[in-house]
């Protein structure tokens, strides 16, 4: 059979890898927005976090077999519609994650100084559409609205020391910019209280050990949450515990000396709610936010932020929401369920639609670590397998794959990338970095790809 996946980040290669390691006969073709691979391995994860960059390898493995093809440049959707995919294959498996974010719909959002951790991210990460954001860091105060891992990275990235992000993969021209920086203070900000903080354990110790920066925390806000989480699961409780260790007790000597001597500083603040973000006397840029107090409803994961009528402003230049990623709808041919932003889907079979199936981030929505879409994208190409096994994936007549894309996009004018062209750039990037002492230095302008490979 021949079956081809849309998105080549974490999603689309476990999907393929699983289905070919299980079905001999099997060919799967990777299309991709953009000239090069892997999705937020090399747009989201920090730059800081190379060790978690290791499932390149295994992609590329993947990406190498015979019976696996990479077609980067090719968006589907605008390049090859869906239905068109499904003339041409056998089945096919939408993998394409999450492009959008949730917006905070408050006045002010639109000011200067304000943006998505999405776009943020993307900015020290070399994400094309992301290169040219240059955020204002001429403040001394930033927010960070969100208490997940990704508002834990972008504080890490505003306030680690250069010299640990010089030999990090980050871009030449987020690294310059961030030398000019003149944030100095962190607040990350949640609408709940400390028990329903979404980051996790070892991003919070990371946080807490990051050189130059001195963690303040409000002891009010942690008496008595020992009693709290004595039983709850294990990872919360040791969550809470490291939060209220850092906030309750002074650390020993040398920890004290350091963190008073920091230049830098950054905390949690719970249960504000944004209201508004507060406009300069010029009306241009942020100058702070107001926050709604709230006061929690219920307990656990489920508790509710219920404003309590008080405001407290909170000033700072610089306002990053960090409240969520969000999937968009890809081809009218495709249902989506727009309240959920995800493909309605059981077990990775597209709802109504017949041979169509999702995998990643667009399927369960965009919450989990690499190895939760991982087991997810494994999920579905089961659902392939199966399908195929039981003959509910009809194979009796041929598909040309690939073939008849290819004319297809011919006729549009659309030059894909295969992987051998990838692995030129990722040589050329490698090799750019060595020179600055750095794994890589990506290459952020894609028409600059496209002339490396001679496109
Ligand atoms: C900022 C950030 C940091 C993270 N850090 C970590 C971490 O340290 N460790 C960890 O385990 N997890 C981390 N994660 C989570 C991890 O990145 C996700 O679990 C995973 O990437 C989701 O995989 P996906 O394939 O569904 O989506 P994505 O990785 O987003 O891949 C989707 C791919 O589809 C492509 N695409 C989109 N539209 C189209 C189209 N129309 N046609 C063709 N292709 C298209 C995109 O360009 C992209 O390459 C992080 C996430 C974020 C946002």
């Amino acid at each position: 059979p021949r079956l081809c996946v849309v998105g080549s980040g974490p999603a689309g290669f476990y999907t393929a890898q699983h289905i070919l390691k299980h079905h001999g006969g099997a060919r799967v073709d990777i299309y991709e927005k953009l000239p090069v691979p892997f999705g937020l391995v090399r747009f989201g994860v920090a730059p800081d976090h190379p060790e978690v960059k290791n499932v390149i390898n295994a992609f590329t493995q993947t990406a190498r077999s015979e019976r696996c093809a990479y077609y980067g440049n090719v968006t589907v959707g605008r390049d090859v519609t869906v239905a068109e995919l499904r003339q041409a294959y056998h089945a096919v498996v939408l993998s394409y994650g999450a492009e959008d974010n949730r917006v905070l719909g408050i006045p002010g959002e639109n000011l200067s100084g304000v943006y998505s951790a999405r776009a943020f991210v993307g900015w020290y990460n070399g994400l094309p559409e992301n290169r040219d954001l240059k955020p204002d860091l001429s403040c001394e105060t930033a927010l960070i609205l969100g208490h997940g891992n990704v508002a834990l990275d972008i504080a890490r990235m505003l306030l680690s020391p250069l010299g640990l992000l010089r030999k990090t993969d980050i871009t030449a021209g987020s690294l310059a910019a961030l030398a000019c920086s003149k944030v100095k203070r962190v607040w990350l900000v949640g609408r709940r209280g400390p028990l329903q903080v979404a980051f996790t354990i070892k991003e919070l110790r990371e946080m807490i050990n990051l050189p130059g920066a001195r963690p303040v925390l409000n002891p009010a806000d942690f008496t008595g949450l020992e009693n709290a989480v004595k039983d709850a699961p294990r990872p919360r409780k040791r969550l809470t515990e490291l939060m209220i260790k850092t906030a309750l007790e002074k650390p020993g000597g040398k920890v004290m000396e350091a963190q008073a001597a920091a230049p830098r500083e950054w905390g949690l603040k719970f249960q504000r709610s944004p209201q508004e973000v507060l406009p300069t006397a010029d009306g241009r840029r942020a100058r702070g936010v107001r926050m709604a107090l709230t006061r929690l409803e219920g307990s656990g994961d489920s508790a509710k932020a219920i404003p309590t009528g008080e405001v407290e402003e909170l000033e700072c230049g610089l306002v990053l929401s960090s409240i969520g990623y969000r999937s968009l709808p890809l081809d009218p041919a495709v249902p989506f369920d727009t309240k959920r932003s995800i493909i309605p889907n059981s077990a990775g079979r597209v709802e109504g639609v017949p041979g169509l199936y999702c995998s990643g981030w667009v399927k369960r929505g965009p919450t989990g670590v690499i190895i939760t879409t991982m087991n997810d994208s494994f999920d579905t190409a089961q659902s392939v397998l199966e399908d195929l096994q039981v003959g509910t994936l009809d194979v009796s007549s041929p598909r040309e794959g690939f073939g008849a894309v290819e004319s297809i996009l011919r006729s549009r004018g659309v030059r894909p990338i295969s992987f051998s062209d990838w692995e030129k750039i990722d040589a050329a990037e490698v090799a750019r970095g060595k020179a600055a002492g750095k794994p890589r230095e990506k290459i952020v302008d894609p028409q600059e790809m496209l002339q490396l490979i001679g496109h």
